[in-house]
């Protein structure tokens, strides 16, 4: 790691010089609010928090900071889950929330160009008037430039792809400040090396991104919302398993298991059973389509025993179905008063799948531990959500966190399906990349020599 140098009165100095004095802060209080993001990993301060507006803005902070060897990491809003925007290292955070236009929408291509500093919910209320939308969704309102950094999927992204699915072009700005871009806004790309999907994922640690052009896709028009219960973990993954193999093409099928449909029923009063519960969403442009798929989803799911099945499509009964869905995690959080939440992700083949689930549910009745599991089943991802109130409790969900890891290693998966690596998956990047690590390394080496972008994250060492 490189001897980073201090943030002197100097630094600052410039620093105001290049992005304006009224977009650089030392002030405490707003450090504090950009130490830490929604995960369970300690906080650090960055010496100095800089808002940039423009591109020129970021390459001239870059350029700073290369020169006098200063640590950079970047800031969406910190809806992170794995500490990949916790500034380690301190020096310099560059904060993005100003920085959150739509630059052009290109509504006849289905594209849009924005500033990486947007929230997805905010661009899509804009784009809703023109009857599009940015399909990835993280629940959180992330912003695009941290969801393109994290590869953030989510609810829809077993229709509609993750965030590297839907991008087509970016800026980023290099260690040294250069602004390059990479890919094109045409949907075929086949010149060169695929720097675009390099820089996606890589968790402002190669680059930072200034611009991006999206992806978009036509809001559909019908919508139904399902919502089937289980007897057993092991039937409703078998469901998801047989949904995904029936080509019905589910825009969400995600699986709640029954102690979170038990908080969700007590807390948000939906009509849930305890039971594991699958909730499903189609999108059609017929009524006769969306019917016929509804059909035989119901077919599938009673085949496999579930005790009750529910469809709607009603526009304010699917919104409040998705509206307990996506607020899982706060109801979770309020039902816990005094607790902190480690939220571990993994992915596996769909095969794999309840092997998987199967697996957790063994080891939370071997151990008594207390765990949600709640995740994108139509993808393969789970998420384990261990409340814990002190440190012994922490260390037992840092030893099931890397139990379920191994197991997913073991079915063919992934250590981080759509959190990324962060600070809390780095120690099992050898295990599961082997020598392409060593490649990976060597990119970082070319693109960041100093070691200046986001140190700490994604290697260890
Ligand atoms: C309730 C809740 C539910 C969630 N559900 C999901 C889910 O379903 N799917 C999912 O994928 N995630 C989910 N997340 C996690 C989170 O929303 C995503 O990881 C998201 O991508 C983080 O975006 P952010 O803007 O908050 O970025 P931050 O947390 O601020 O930063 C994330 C990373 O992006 C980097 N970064 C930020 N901006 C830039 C930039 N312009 N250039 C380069 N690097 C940059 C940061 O340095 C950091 O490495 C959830 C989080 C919460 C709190």
């Amino acid at each position: 790691m490189s001897a980073y140098q201090p943030v002197t009165p100097e630094i600052i100095s410039a620093l105001q010089a290049a992005v304006g004095a009224d977009a650089v802060t030392t002030a405490q209080a707003e450090l504090e609010l950009h130490s830490k993001d929604q995960s369970h990993h300690h906080a650090h301060l960055a010496d100095v928090l800089v808002y940039p507006t423009t591109a020129e803005h970021v390459s001239s902070v870059l350029r700073l900071a290369h020169e006098h060897l200063i640590p950079v990491t970047a800031w969406g809003v910190g809806t992170g889950l794995e500490g990949s925007a916790i500034p380690v290292y301190g020096g310099i955070s560059i904060s993005f929330e100003k920085m959150n236009q739509i630059v052009q929408v290109y509504a006849d291509d289905f594209q849009v160009t924005v500033q990486p500093g947007i929230g997805h919910k905010d661009l899509n209320a804009i784009l809703a008037r023109q009857g599009l939308f940015f399909a990835p969704d993280p629940g959180a309102n992330a912003t695009v430039g941290g969801m393109l950094a994290n590869n953030a999927a989510g609810i829809r992204t077993v229709k509609y792809g993750a965030s590297k699915d839907n991008v087509l072009k970016m800026q980023v700005a290099l260690a040294d400040g250069t602004l390059i871009n990479v890919g094109s806004r045409s949907v075929k790309q086949s010149s060169g090396y695929d720097l675009l999907h390099l820089f996606v994922g890589s968790e402002g640690t190669l680059g930072i991104i200034t611009e991006a052009t999206l992806k978009l896709v036509p809001v559909p028009s019908l919508m139904s919302a399902v919502v089937a219960a289980f007897e057993s973990v092991d039937a409703a993954v078998e469901a998801v398993v047989a949904v995904r193999g029936s080509g019905l093409d589910p825009a969400a099928l995600e699986l709640i298991d029954a102690a979170h449909c038990r908080m969700l029923r007590m807390t948000e009063n939906v009509d849930l059973s305890d039971h594991p519960t699958l909730f499903m969403e189609f999108h059609a442009a017929h009524e006769s389509t969306l019917r016929s798929g509804l059909d035989a989803v119901k077919e599938i799911c009673e085949e496999l025993g579930a005790i009750s099945f529910r469809a709607t499509t009603d526009p304010a009964e699917r919104r409040q179905l998705w509206h307990a869905r996506h607020h899982s995690y706060e109801i979770m959080v309020r039902s816990h008063p005094g607790y902190q939440f480690f939220i571990m992700d993994v992915a596996v083949p769909i095969s794999a799948y309840p092997a998987l689930i199967g697996y957790v549910e063994h080891l939370k009745q071997e151990t008594g531990i207390v765990a949600y599991m709640i995740g994108h089943a139509g993808d393969g991802n789970i998420h384990v959500e261990f409340p814990f109130a002190d440190q012994d409790e922490y260390e037992r969900c840092m030893v099931m966190n890397g139990l379920i890891v191994e197991k997913a290693l073991e079915l063919g998966g992934t250590s981080t399906g759509e959190h990324g690596v962060g600070l809390g998956k780095a120690r099992y990047m050898a295990k599961e990349h082997g020598g392409a690590l060593d490649v990976m390394r060597a990119i970082k080496q070319t693109l960041d020599p100093k070691g200046i972008l986001n140190p700490g994250k994604i290697f260890i060492g």
